[in-house]
């Protein structure tokens, strides 16, 4: 109840919900309490705890639109694997949480249903895709919410509004019944206040699932924290491809003193190379839309959602639904996707793309040679203004050049906050090595 009123209060005007579930979630909690009355005590690890889900993961009987048009009305008749495993887990699920249309932006303005604010200055943006996750726990209206990071998704808000937020492993978590956008890059984790709640809620939704074929089977060991934070021993890469132009100076400024303190710790620091970072960008810009346009042609009219009225025909019927259910960013994924994988194309961006990628992977696999994690900013700015990038797509794509290198390679990363510049908060970015979700989050915990 005093989550749900929280929301009330703050809500309108952050914009961090396309829908709170409130009876679904009184209702649990009620089941929960009269459990708990009759002398039940075999409560799973998050008992009670309202979670917040971002609206691309299936959560039977909730509407699940990806603040899309195009599957307005759409109520999924199965939960994602994740949402399966909060309800085991006790959790109540108190709503589903706004985000650029179908996780393709940086900035939550792309949502058909209105924008998300930053709670620190309502004037900007919270980031996104996962915006509306972000702000729902920098608002204080929820402990924990969960999101998805395709290029930077969960990390990018997660820095622009001071909280922490964990790309896992490509693997860890299971994507079944997540919607997807691009396939080979996607996966879901969790936000939350500190690195602690981000672990206890990672634990709940990480572990093996038959139903993703791309889920490695693993289940993470248990994340321990305790004692005196203490560093020593750990060998810490800073590659210098992430400090380049168009980094902030306030940034660069509270990175650097951050990497003083992971020094301070015990840790040793290195400079080093990830030299294809440059190309990271372009060819998550031709890999990414690639496979939207593949995944996105399952939205028809036909089988989920909305469906224009008055088609002559089918094809008539296919071509209007579109036109009228996806906003711009989305076609203009759409149309990208479809050119560089159309033959006479394919071979020139498509297989060039996957080449870069591999690179992308072998500088990390160098780097994880001679250290145990990397450090970055999560991001080179601040948050900007409301409208201030929106018609200029490119410059958009420029605000995930420290997150997307990490979705190619399939690495876990998470951000932490590490102060403010100008008012604002600035997020540190640490990358590790694939299943070393655990060592990531204690090396977290150790510096926060
Ligand atoms: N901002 C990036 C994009 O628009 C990443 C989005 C994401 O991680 N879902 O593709």
């Amino acid at each position: 109840e005093s989550v749900l009123s929280r929301i009330a209060s703050v809500d309108p005007v952050v914009g961090a919900f396309i829908k709170v579930a409130a009876e679904h979630a009184l209702d649990r909690a009620r089941k929960l309490d009269a459990r708990r009355k009759a002398g039940d005590r075999e409560f799973g690890p998050l008992a009670g705890v309202p979670v917040a889900v971002k609206d691309n993961i299936c959560t039977c009987g909730i509407e699940t639109t990806c603040a899309s048009r195009i599957l307005k009305g759409y109520v999924p008749p199965y939960d994602a694997t994740v949402v399966e495993r909060l309800r085991a887990s006790g959790a109540i699920i108190i709503g589903k949480t706004n985000m650029d249309e179908f996780a393709m932006g940086s900035s939550g303005e792309t949502s058909a249903f209105g924008v998300t604010r930053n709670p620190w200055d309502l004037e900007r943006i919270p980031g996104g895709s996962s915006s509306g996750s972000a702000a729902a726990v920098a608002a204080e209206e929820v402990p924990l919410s969960l999101g998805s990071d395709t290029g930077g998704s969960i990390r990018q808000p997660a820095a622009l509004t001071g909280v922490v937020g964990l790309k896992p492993t490509y693997g860890y978590v299971s994507r079944y019944g997540l919607v997807a956008f691009a396939s080979s890059l996607d996966q879901i984790g969790p936000f939350g206040h500190d690195v602690e709640d981000v672990a206890r809620l990672f634990e709940v939704i990480a572990g093996p699932d038959r139903r993703d074929a791309t889920n490695a089977g693993r289940t993470p060991p248990e994340v321990k924290f305790g004692g005196e934070p203490s560093l020593k021993g750990v060998r810490l890469g800073v590659p210098r491809e992430y400090f380049g132009s168009g980094i902030e100076a306030g940034v660069r400024a509270r990175v650097e003193e951050a990497i003083k303190q992971l020094e301070e710790l015990g840790a040793s620091v290195e400079e080093c190379s990830l030299p294809s970072t440059e190309h990271a960008l372009s060819a998550y810009y031709i890999i990414a839309p690639a496979e939207a346009s593949a995944n996105l042609a399952r939205f028809d009219g036909v089988r989920y959602g909305y469906r224009a009225a008055g088609a002559s025909g089918l094809l008539e019927m296919y071509g209007r639904t579109r036109a009228e259910g996806f906003g711009p960013e989305v076609k203009r994924r759409i149309m990208i996707g479809t050119y560089a994988l159309s033959s006479g194309y394919y071979d020139a961006y498509y297989k060039k793309a996957q080449q870069v990628r591999t690179l992308v992977i072998r500088d990390f696999e160098r780097a994880f040679g001679r250290f145990d994690a990397l450090v970055t900013p999560t991001v080179p700015t601040t948050a900007w203004r409301l409208g201030e990038k929106l018609d200029d797509p490119l410059s958009m794509y420029l605000a995930d050049i420290c997150t997307i290198p990490v979705n190619l390679a399939g690495l876990p990363a998470i951000s932490v906050p590490c102060g403010f510049a100008d008012g604002l908060p600035v997020g540190l970015q640490l990358i590790g090595q694939h299943f070393a979700d655990t060592q990531l989050l204690q090396l977290a915990w150790a510096y926060q």
